[in-house]
């Protein structure tokens, strides 16, 4: 048996069989029925050894984040999760770390009522690139242009712990011990707020989910909406650890680091009580951190009135230096 034929072995081993997989793991391709009256979407997300996780990473969280961060762009457009998909390159298989990956993965998957229903393995540089599928009710996804001016823009959680761990990590601050492992947490179990996102679908005029750093991210829904932006600095949403440095780190690592994977919705202001109370139903606060205004670009106001000038837009993987 070639090592490979294993790995699919591994993989195929999940407990979950939904009634709606006609043919999953083993022909050619699979094969499912999505309900009449859905639209199908799919998102699809790679993560790269060195360039996304580090070499040691503990392969449990690693399964767990790659469909982390696919679960969060489904979340992102008010869907449902169905199905995924998974790409694996690796050098040499080991089994107990492929064991782990496959627990990490499958227990997030579970959660969710997502089946596997096929992928690739090759040898090559690890690299788990994961095709995610989900469903919405017809006409009822939530776009990055649905933005206008008046409606409140809220995010979901705490932002800037996961940058927080990075930083620590790279000894660019020093954080004690529980302080570490609270932000190391967030940066390596991202939990996608998949409930807040299908709840928010028929309340929400758009959505995002902070990826890449908050303003990065919610550039993008003023683009796609043709409108700006003000926001209030301190009613951004920050953990205990960050609050406890803020006056030394800033408010950067929140503004713009990324792998928060907390939503970034705005609301119109007659559906702002009922979607908070929504979002409380599953243990989450909806936190207000401004308005959507006529015009182009975001404007941040500190507590005094007082323009704010943020020293970075986000992470890009792209950007000179
Ligand atoms: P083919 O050569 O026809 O592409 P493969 O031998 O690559 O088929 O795959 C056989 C079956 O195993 C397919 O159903 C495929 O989707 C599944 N499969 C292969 N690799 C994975 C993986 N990493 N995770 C889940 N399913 C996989
Ligand atoms: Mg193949």
């Amino acid at each position: 048996v070639n090592e490979f034929d294993l790995i699919r072995t591994y993989f195929a081993a999940q407990s979950l069989a939904r009634p709606d997989v006609q043919i999953g793991i083993g022909d050619d391709a699979a094969i499912v029925r999505p309900p009449p009256g859905t639209e199908t979407v799919i998102t699809t997300d790679v993560l790269v050894e060195g360039v996304h996780f580090f070499p040691d990473v503990d392969p449990a969280a690693l399964g767990h984040k790659s469909l982390a961060v696919n679960l969060s762009d489904l979340a992102a457009m008010g869907a449902a999760p169905a199905w995924f998909l998974l790409n694996l390159t690796l050098p040499e298989p080991k089994a107990s770390w492929l064991q782990a990956l496959a627990k990490g993965m499958f227990a997030l998957a579970c959660e969710h009522q997502m089946q596997l229903i096929g992928g690739d393995t090759s040898r090559g540089p690890l690299a788990i690139g994961i095709t995610a599928i989900g469903l919405v009710p017809d006409g009822t996804r939530l776009l990055r242009s649905g933005a206008r001016p008046g409606d409140a823009i809220c995010v979901t959680g705490a932002l800037g712990d996961a940058a927080l761990a990075l930083a620590a990590r790279r000894g660019k601050l020093s954080l004690r011990a529980e302080e570490i492992a609270a932000a190391n947490e967030r940066l390596d179990r991202p939990v996608p707020r998949v409930r807040a996102g299908m709840q928010l679908r028929d309340l929400a005029s758009s959505a995002i989910d902070v990826s890449d750093g908050l303003l990065a991210d919610l550039g993008h829904v003023l683009e796609a909406s043709a409108v700006g932006a003000r926001l209030t600095l301190q009613t951004i949403p920050l953990s205990s650890v960050y609050r406890a440095h803020l006056a030394t780190i800033g408010w950067g690592y929140a503004l713009a680091g990324g792998d928060d994977y907390e939503l970034c919705v705005t609301i119109p202001r007659d559906n702002l009580e009922r979607a908070k109370r929504s979002t409380e139903q599953n243990n989450l606060s909806l936190h207000v951190i401004g308005e959507i205004v006529p015009g182009h670009g975001i404007e941040i106001f500190d507590g005094a009135g007082q323009r704010y000038q943020p020293a970075g837009k986000g992470y890009n993987h792209f950007a000179a230096g």
